[in-house]
């Protein structure tokens, strides 16, 4: 995984006599051949890659494709197609069942609010079964489309069997939201899902810095996905993917370090009095949960070292209430059916020393309990 991370769409960079990725900004691409371009227009109309010089910004980009082909060999598929953000992924993934005529969808809780928002709300014009990995058998009908899963689960990092999952969807496509797992700790495709997701903002990413979206999967799911693209326009731009490809260089080292961090926060957690349960995956991984007897918001205000911030897999710690801003949009009621309490903290743990986060999170809960 490490040699691939840090080659995967960038094999031919020698041979091409240069070291960065060529980060290609052009909107557009000139051409005296018209003809030739009638030809390639219809090419791309169907979803297909011409192999040709790019055409138009929103039709393709060279540096996006390099970010894309890494994307899909580190999950195991033939293909990726990459978005202005994870929401436009899953956006599109909706409107591929839509356009196929099989708007519904069987999705199963918790998942990232603004997806439970997206499915819930029925904006994109799915319509939405929830329903337990258990009870998933039973929800699907001749119109469904997709399957939606993340495993672990944001934000109780509650895991679901991926094989179990994709057997019992049968014919119907399961798609996997990875943001959490990333692949260097799984790689679902590997277990049955057909589709697998991406917020590229997370861990890929890894620096805050950049927004992104990604689906891998087969050739002929990449052709509707990369349709819907084109027509709705929520294209990566060039830059982020240009610093998308670079954070993919050191994930696997970035998921490792932060990894074992969290490991060691979990059992110091676990034995601390004012802590009511600690959530972590048996995948491992660096993102905790863990639920508190005294005031939530007291530990987001008090922390001086985490950053007190929405978002996950960054180079530095950051700690949020889910309650009130991730899951926010979520109903009071499904929140708390799908485990969301309001007792609850996740924590994506990043790069620093385990003993400088500690002694941050320990003051922090010393404030929460003075404050109840
Ligand atoms: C953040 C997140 C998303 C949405 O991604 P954006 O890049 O913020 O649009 C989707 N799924 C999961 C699990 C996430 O954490």
């Amino acid at each position: 995984m490490r040699t691939r991370a840090v080659h995967a769409g960038r094999d031919d960079l020698a041979d091409l006599g240069v070291h960065a990725v060529p980060l290609d900004l052009s909107t557009t691409y000139p051409s005296r051949d018209s003809r030739d371009e009638a030809r390639r227009i219809d090419v791309f109309a169907t979803g297909a890659v011409d192999p040709g010089t790019p055409i138009y910004g929103r039709i393709s980009n060279p540096t996006v494709e390099r970010f894309e082909e890494a994307l899909a060999e580190l999950e195991g598929f033939d293909q990726a197609v990459a978005f202005a953000s994870g929401m436009a992924a899953v956006s599109a993934c909706l409107l591929a069942c839509v356009a196929k005529g099989k708007p519904h969808v069987v999705a199963v809780r918790p998942v990232y609010g603004s997806t439970d928002h997206v499915l819930s709300s029925g904006l994109l014009g799915t319509e939405v079964t929830w329903a337990s990995p258990e009870s998933l058998a039973a929800a699907l009908r001749p119109e469904t489309g997709l399957v939606f899963v993340e495993t672990p689960a944001n934000p109780t990092l509650r895991e679901v069997d991926i094989a179990a999952l994709a057997e019992a969807c049968g014919e119907v496509p399961l798609l996997v939201d990875n943001t959490f797992a990333t692949p260097v700790l799984q790689q679902p495709g590997r277990h049955g899902a057909g589709l697998v997701l991406h917020s590229a903002t997370k861990f890929l990413g890894g620096h805050g810095d950049v927004m992104g979206g990604v689906v891998a999967c087969g050739a002929e799911e990449a052709a509707r996905l990369r349709q819907i693209r084109f027509a709705t326009g929520g294209i990566l731009h060039p830059l982020a993917a240009y610093l998308l490809l670079r954070g993919l260089s050191t994930l696997p080292l970035r998921v490792a370090a932060a990894s074992a961090t969290a490991a060691e926060l979990v059992t110091r957690l676990r034995a601390h009095p004012r802590v009511r349960a600690v959530h972590y995956p048996a995948l491992g991984g660096p993102l905790v949960a863990f639920e508190i007897d005294g005031d939530p918001h007291a530990v987001i205000g008090s922390v001086r070292l985490a950053t007190p911030a929405v978002s996950l897999g960054s180079v530095d710690t950051l700690i949020q209430h889910p309650a009130s801003i991730s899951h926010r949009i979520v109903g009071e009621e499904d929140r708390h059916d799908a485990g969301i309490t309001d007792q609850l903290l996740r924590m994506s743990v990043g790069l620093e020393d385990v003993e400088d986060l500690w002694n941050d999170l320990e003051q922090a809960l010393k404030t929460s309990w003075r404050a109840c």
